[in-house]
């Protein structure tokens, strides 16, 4: 069997991978990439958060896709109803990028491939990892190529970028429940024909069809959108009768009053696809030559489209403490990759389940804006949910709560005097 040697295997070509793998060439590390797929290939998580911008800049992938002309994202629209409630980037508290993009995915990690092997770096696609061994912190890994010849892949360290491919989770046992509620979404491309001139057209939206059911709408620079539809499993699987995906996704379209001219009747461009019950989490996220990143280790919601900027945060930051090791610095991966990683991961999951008790569209659509508060929600939005500055960072645990019972208390209170 070929045997390869090398400081650092990534597994995966995703966002968390490339950012990773290119983050530790720069620094001179010996980094071999293994992809399972042909780029390119299709994935969902098309809307960015500016937090990403950081990563792509760091690791030098910034420029080959800002030269992709990809569609802006300054911000995002939620819907509901008659109500609706813009968020501008721009306008938030804190340092940190305000645009980002919104990206037809398969597109998006094929340019940051490709970028990847014009560096230099050894990125091997159609070749997938069936087995690794470690043997302390060195480990053994045994890929197949695309002419099913079998490799062995010898590392120092293991970055695992494998997203739902779950290498490492899989092989090792770390799988654990996600502690939020099961859900699932349906989406596919369409060529938007109706797409109206201007910012109507290609701003990125969320229009809430129940407390916990919306549809996504992601514009493309190509003249194609994104649709998706989220909810929990069991409203999901009611959509249709016949367990027909198509059928699904056009009768949660049918349920927009917001969206449904523009999108009636218009063709699908691939067989919608579903993803059943997405959430995500791991019992340790790294341990003795390896760590776990993206969407490999946790993924919680679509909602707040923080899976990319979860991924590359991870992918980053187990880089640069590898780094740190090989120099012979002691790092204590439990606090300086698993905690930090948890704190930002615990932000957006009081987010994500304050959006589906009802609390955060509270704030949300609550009128008039409060511009003080909105701007903070705006900074955990962009993804810069390490910045304790910010108290909707810091207390997020109860601000949203106590918040929207205020707000509600008031409409009550407001409504007894009205009758
Ligand atoms: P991936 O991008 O999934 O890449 C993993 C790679 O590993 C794949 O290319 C795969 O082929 C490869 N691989 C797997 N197994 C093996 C193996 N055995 N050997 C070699 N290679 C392997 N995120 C957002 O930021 N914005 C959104 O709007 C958004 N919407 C979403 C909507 C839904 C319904 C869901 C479920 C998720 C959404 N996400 C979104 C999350 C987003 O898809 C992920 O967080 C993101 O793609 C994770 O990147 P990654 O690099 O960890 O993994």
């Amino acid at each position: 069997m070929i045997q390869e040697f090398v400081d650092v295997l990534v597994i995966g070509a995703g966002p968390s991978g490339c950012v990773s793998a290119s983050y530790l060439h720069k620094n001179n590390v010996k980094v071999k990439v293994v992809e399972k797929t042909k780029f390119p290939r299709l994935v969902v998580g098309e809307s960015l958060i500016p937090r990403v911008m950081d990563h792509f800049a760091e690791a030098e992938l910034f420029e080959s896709l800002d030269a992709m002309n990809f569609e802006k994202k300054l911000g995002a629209r939620f819907i509901r109803g008659e109500e609706i409630c813009v968020f501008d980037f721009s306008k938030k508290f804190g340092e940190g990028w305000d645009w980002t993009w919104q990206v037809p995915r398969a597109d998006f990690d094929n340019t940051m491939a490709q970028e990847v092997v014009r560096k230099g770096i050894d990125l091997e696609f159609e070749s997938e990892v069936l087995e690794v061994s470690f043997e302390g912190k060195k480990s053994k890994t045994i890929v197949k190529d695309k002419d099913g010849n079998l490799k062995e892949i010898h590392a120092n360290f293991i970055v695992d970028s494998s997203g739902y491919g779950r290498v490492l989770p899989r092989l090792l046992d770390l799988d654990t429940p996600s502690q939020l509620d099961p859900h699932s979404s349906i989406f596919t491309h369409v060529k938007d024909i109706n797409r109206p001139e201007g910012e109507e057209g290609t701003q990125i939206s969320f229009d809430i069809l129940e407390t916990e059911v919306w549809l996504w709408v992601i514009p493309f620079s190509n003249g194609n959108t994104s649709l998706g539809v989220v909810g929990p499993t069991d409203f999901i699987n009611s959509l249709s009768e016949n367990k027909d995906n198509a059928e699904a996704l056009r009768n949660a379209i049918q349920k927009s009053d917001y969206y449904i001219k523009r999108f009636k009747g218009t063709e699908f461009l691939f067989e919608p696809v579903k993803l059943e019950n997405y959430s995500r989490a791991v019992k340790r996220m790294y341990g003795d030559g390896f760590a776990l990143t993206g969407n490999s280790s946790e993924f919680l919601d679509p909602v707040f489209s923080s899976g990319v900027a979860f991924a590359t945060e991870s992918g980053m930051l187990a880089a640069k403490l590898y780094l740190k090791e090989s120099q012979g610095i002691e790092v204590d991966w439990e606090v300086e990759f698993t905690e930090y990683m948890k704190r930002g991961i615990a932000v957006f999951t009081t987010y994500v389940k304050e959006w589906y008790t009802g609390n955060l569209q509270t704030l949300f659509f609550h009128q008039p804006e409060n511009p003080d508060v909105k701007e903070k929600i705006c900074s955990v939005l962009a993804g810069y949910v390490w910045n304790e500055e910010n108290p909707f960072v810091k207390k997020h645990d109860h601000v949203i709560k106590n918040m929207a019972y205020l707000l509600n208390m008031q409409k009550e209170e407001k409504e007894n005097q009205g009758s």
